[in-house]
């Protein structure tokens, strides 16, 4: 039985338990530091943008490495207070870009959804840093204007659910906005863009599955992951899951200093993604978000990276090296 093997898989979280998982993350720097067994920081100065880390993420975090490239990713550090000139709250301008409340319409034929402000896991490079966070659940209503304005416009064929992270909403919620979303039958596609695989695998489970293969629209999943080592057995059942249904799975990284910037870990990342039917999507160029700019590389470090790529892998597993412009009509090649 299918459901068996998910519950095998995913090491006894099943469909639902990734909420009791989510509610049992790390929630404080120290018990962090405690729990990978590094001393304990210097309290005070993250606060604002809380820790967020779900046990089976830090499971894949190597104990006692202050530089372990997962840590990094999810550990406040006092670089953090750093913010040179060019980082700002607000670096692409979305406040423009949003003609209603939930809703950023950048982009020709798609328009992408903030379906919540809440993620499985905080991570310490993230626009989300500075936006409010929700002090409850997300509710259907509160995406109603942007439903709405999608509804009226012809033009957009693709919905993109984004967030935070959209596959924070329970099955119940997430299903009944993928049916608001199938009967506008201009609508022919609905993408998720979610980091949820990653950190908290159990969630792709079998209802959710079985609602992205029933729908009319054609369904897209795009995965966030930066690293080799936030890949295990369970992430990889994860989205084979997905992949298994007939669900398109692409992958977006952000090239991030000290954990992703050298071409072994890319082509590392790259080439087994491949093997486990993902084809790399993007490879993003760091948002200048204030805050964040100890984790950025230089563009031309990057170019550097995205050749060697391509002399070593396939084309199909080296991704587009992109940044996001203000006012641009696409994301921004950098190669
Ligand atoms: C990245 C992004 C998209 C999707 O762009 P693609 O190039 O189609 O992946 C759509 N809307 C917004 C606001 C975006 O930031
Ligand atoms: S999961 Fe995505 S949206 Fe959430 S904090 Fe991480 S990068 Fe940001």
């Amino acid at each position: 039985m299918a459901t068996d093997n998910f519950q095998d898989e995913t090491e006894g979280v099943a469909d639902g338990g990734w909420q009791a998982a989510w509610a049992d993350a790390v929630r404080s720097a120290s018990e962090l530091c405690r729990l990978v067994g590094l001393p304990d920081q210097e309290p005070g100065w993250a606060a604002g943008w809380p820790v967020l880390v779900p046990r089976s993420y830090l499971s894949r975090i190597a104990p006692g490495d202050p530089s372990d490239p997962l840590l990094l990713q999810v550990l406040p550090r006092p670089e953090e207070l750093e913010i040179p000139e060019g980082f700002s709250s607000d670096p692409l301008g979305e406040t423009a870009a949003s003609p209603v409340s939930g809703m950023l319409w950048k982009y020709q034929g798609r328009s992408l959804i903030v379906a919540t402000g809440t993620c499985g896991v905080h991570c310490r490079f993230c626009f989300r840093r500075h936006f409010p966070l929700p002090a409850s659940p997300p509710r259907l209503s509160a995406m109603e204007p942007a439903l709405e304005r999608v509804g009226r416009e012809r033009s957009i064929h693709e919905i993109i659910l984004s967030g935070g992270d959209p596959l924070t909403l329970d099955d119940g919620s997430l299903s009944e906005l993928v049916g608001r979303a199938a009967e506008m039958l201009h609508v022919r596609r609905l993408r998720i863009h979610t980091r949820m695989p990653i950190a908290i695998p159990g969630r792709v489970g079998p209802r959710l599955v079985e609602l992205l293969r029933a729908t009319r629209l054609t369904p897209i999943v795009v995965v966030h992951v930066n690293h080799p080592a936030e890949i295990d057995p369970a992430v990889e059942a994860a989205l084979a899951r997905l992949v298994d249904a007939g669900i398109p799975v692409l992958s977006q990284s952000v090239l991030l200093r000290g954990i992703n910037d050298n071409a072994d870990t890319l082509a590392e990342l790259f080439e087994w993604l491949v093997d486990l039917r993902v084809v790399p999507y993007y490879l993003h160029q760091l948002d200048r978000v204030a805050g964040t700019a100890h984790f950025e590389v230089p563009e031309a470090r990057g170019r550097r990276l995205i050749e060697e790529l391509r002399g070593r892998l396939p084309g199909y597993a080296v991704p587009r090296y992109v940044r996001e412009v203000p006012g641009a009509s696409s994301k921004v090649s950098l190669e």
